[in-house]
């Protein structure tokens, strides 16, 4: 028998989100979290409707503790591994002392142009080392990682002055100069989306990407246009200044926006041989079921562009299919019983 109904890898919004819908439907959950959720660098989370402007950490810290409260268990730790254990179930692997995970997940990676915080999670913590345990169901909400263009002085002012969710940010540097370092013709929606922030707003692009169209249209909302290669993003008391370009020229801008490369940290669904796009994302069947059968996920990690909210309400929607899933299981596990005379 296995020790958990669902282990829920990932102690984000979505995860605890889950094992809160999990525990509260009298399922025996444990969360294994390594304690490096992707907006923990910024001070402040926006847009979760009641908890605006709540540090990102102390949403967190609330939910770990709602989710106990129903009995749930919140492990700080590392998963390694997960392998199917040949029945419907399956093992999950915690790193030992001084493993991170890293190759696998990416948690607490925080290479060159990459927007991790440098935690590295809890692979040495006792609780958690090297254990392995059995799940009758997963849920990995590992989340996904912000890849920043290499750009000197960038990475330094990440989730302060350099941004790239207006939605999250945008208000807070409403009215600032703002840019938008762009890097395709995607770019020209982006900034003018960050136009809705700003009177003043420049895109920093590549030559030779702009269309005639795109041009007319920057200066019909009075968006600025620099040509060029960013050099450096230059910073003054700990707070942008502006960009300087490869060719010298210096335009001050209060905030940035920039589109990072999201990359999921899904080394745990590959090492499962889940089914994954061409871009890389799992696939799923829009409850947050994978290929593998048991295995589901939810936020970030499939859903680039989930938000805290979102990211929490697909968790809880990962739950409830999860739930159904087990209660399935259950009845198919009474009836053998209850032929074969227990
Ligand atoms: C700078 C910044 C600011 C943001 N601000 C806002 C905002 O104001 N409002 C808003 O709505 N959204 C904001 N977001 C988006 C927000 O971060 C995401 O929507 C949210 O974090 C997604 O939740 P999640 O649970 O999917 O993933 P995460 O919150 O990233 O949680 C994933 C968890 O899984 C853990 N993990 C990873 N691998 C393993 C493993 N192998 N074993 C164990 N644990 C593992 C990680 O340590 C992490 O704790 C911001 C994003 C950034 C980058």
């Amino acid at each position: 028998m296995s020790e958990y109904d669902v282990v829920v890898i990932g102690g984000g919004a979505a995860g605890l989100s889950a094992a809160l819908v999990l525990s509260r439907a009298g399922r025996k959950v444990l969360v294994v979290d390594s304690g490096s959720p992707r907006n923990a660098p910024a001070a402040h989370m926006h847009g979760f409707l009641s908890r605006d402007g709540m540090p990102p950490g102390e949403l967190l810290a609330l939910g770990r503790e709602e989710v106990r409260g129903y009995g749930g268990e919140v492990l700080d730790g590392v998963v390694l591994d997960l392998v199917p254990d040949g029945a419907s179930g399956f093992w999950v692997l915690l790193a030992g002392a001084g493993q991170t995970g890293a190759g696998q997940t990416g948690a607490g990676q925080t290479g060159a142009g990459q927007a991790g915080t440098g935690q590295a999670g809890a692979g040495g913590n006792p609780a958690a080392s090297g254990r392995r345990i059995s799940a009758r169901r997963v849920l990995v909400a590992t989340g996904l990682r912000d890849e920043l263009p290499e750009i000197e002085g960038l990475a330094e002012l990440w989730a302060k002055d350099v941004l790239h969710c207006p939605y999250c940010h945008g208000y807070e540097v409403r009215d600032r100069p703002l840019g938008v370092l762009g890097n395709s013709p995607d770019s020209v929606r982006y900034v003018q989306l960050i136009r809705q922030w700003a009177k003043d707003v420049v895109l920093f692009i590549p030559p030779g990407l702009l269309t005639v169209q795109q041009r007319m249209e920057l200066t019909a909302r009075a968006i600025g246009i620099v040509e060029g290669t960013a050099g450096r993003v230059v910073a003054q008391d700990g707070h942008l200044s502006g960009v300087e370009m490869t060719d010298g020229r210096l335009v001050p801008r209060g905030a940035l926006f920039v589109p990072p490369r999201f990359v999921p940290n899904n080394g745990l669904l590959n090492g499962l041989a889940c089914e994954m796009d061409d871009a890389g994302w799992v696939v799923t069947d829009g409850t947050g079921q994978t290929s593998v059968s048991g295995a589901y996920v939810a936020g970030n990690l499939a859903n680039p562009r989930a938000q805290v909210i979102t990211a929490a309400s697909e968790g809880s929607a990962a739950a409830a299919a999860i739930n159904a899933d087990l209660v399935e299981e259950d009845i198919r596990e009474s009836v053998r019983s209850f032929n074969l005379g227990y």
